[in-house]
């Protein structure tokens, strides 16, 4: 039996392209994960309130969004497979994929989206002030009152700890970063908008090495990671934004990928280097990463892939595959 389609991932774009699928009578097989990333369901699972997601005048918990979005990939008739691919073969065709629980597909066509994991720095003290006070995602938390006129932290020196930052002094009263080194990896661009800002207190040789609190967090302790030195900060808010990383571990030898290890996409569209093949969400993504965004590249995953198929008569499911040219 050769699959149509199998999606390899479950967040916002895994399960958006199984609803565009589904509807377009592919009846995907979609790989959820079980252990891979947390849980099935993403980033999101491990998310509070999310209020930037349209429709949701009043918000939305992260973890129901996604139980939507899997019952509305449930009812256009995705088969959903709680566990985690540990293989895949694309230099064959149809493409392998093999699972934890030794089941092995054959598809005609894949989408990956299997998102990318934010850089955790596992402080003693960290998994309980997750959600109430620590968090790796500004856009997503920023708004939380917990944060209202409070001094905050931001960990990192890149452009993503600048960006996210930056859109905290929306909320915060004083943003404190939080930098290991004596120098900003952040663009000069990004850098010039800090300094001589008036809610800033950057902290060079900075690094945080536990947390404190009591229902939700009140200080970091940090260490000078020059002279050792240990000092509190009282901060009602940790923003982690020391990188993420891409879950390509699996596909790292078969498709093109960048240099930080996301996956390489042609143009505007989710097209990988191999025909037959697409990558949406996080997994391709390092500039917006927001469960809309993903959720657009699903769609756009989808329907490329029904169009390829299509194109080469492999569609409906069942039938031989009588793909003749892998030529672009
Ligand atoms: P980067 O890898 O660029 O920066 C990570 C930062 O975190 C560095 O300052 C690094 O310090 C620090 N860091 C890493 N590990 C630790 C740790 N264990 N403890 C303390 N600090 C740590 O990641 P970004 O997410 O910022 O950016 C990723 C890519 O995305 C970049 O190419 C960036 O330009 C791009 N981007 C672009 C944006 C835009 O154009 N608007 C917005 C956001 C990202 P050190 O320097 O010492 O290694």
């Amino acid at each position: 039996m050769v699959e149509d389609l199998v999606i390899i991932g479950s967040g916002p774009a895994g399960y958006t392209a199984a609803i565009y699928a589904g509807r377009a009578q592919l009846k995907p097989v979609v790989f959820e994960g079980f252990s891979a990333g947390g849980i099935p369901g993403g980033q999101l699972m491990t998310t509070t309130e999310v209020e930037n997601y349209p429709g949701f005048a009043e918000g939305v918990q992260g973890p129901k969004l996604m139980q939507q979005m899997r019952q509305q990939a449930l009812r256009w008739g995705a088969r959903l497979i709680t566990d985690d691919v540990i293989a895949v073969d694309f230099t064959q065709y149809p493409f392998l994929i093999a699972s934890a629980d030794l089941l092995e597909v054959k598809a005609r066509a894949v989408i990956i989206c299997t998102g990318a994991t934010a850089k955790r720095l596992h402080l003693p003290g960290e998994e309980k002030f997750w959600n109430n006070g620590i968090s790796a995602c500004a856009i997503c938390d920023g708004a939380n009152p917990l944060f209202a006129n409070a001094d905050i932290a931001v960990v990192g020196g890149g452009d993503s700890a600048v960006e996210e930052a930056l859109y905290l002094t929306k909320y915060a009263s004083k943003v404190h970063l939080l930098v290991r080194s004596d120098r900003l990896r952040a663009s000069k661009t990004m850098q010039e908008r800090i300094f001589n800002h008036s809610q800033f207190h950057i902290h060079w040789h900075s690094l945080p090495i536990s947390v404190d609190g009591d229902e939700v967090l009140r200080s970091v302790q940090i260490r000078d990671t020059q002279t050792g030195g240990v000092a509190d900060l009282t901060v009602s808010g940790l923003f982690y934004a020391i990188g993420h990383t891409p879950n390509t571990q699996l596909f790292q030898d078969q498709l093109e990928l960048d240099e930080a290890g996301y996956i390489k996409t042609q143009g505007k569209s989710t097209a990988t280097n191999i025909p037959g093949i697409w990558a949406a969400g996080d997994v391709q993504d390092h500039v917006y990463r927001q469960a809309i965004t993903a959720a657009g590249t699903g769609c756009m995953a989808a329907l490329e892939a029904e169009r390829w198929l299509s194109e080469r008569q492999l569609s409906p499911a069942d039938g031989t595959p009588t793909l003749v040219s892998f030529a672009a």
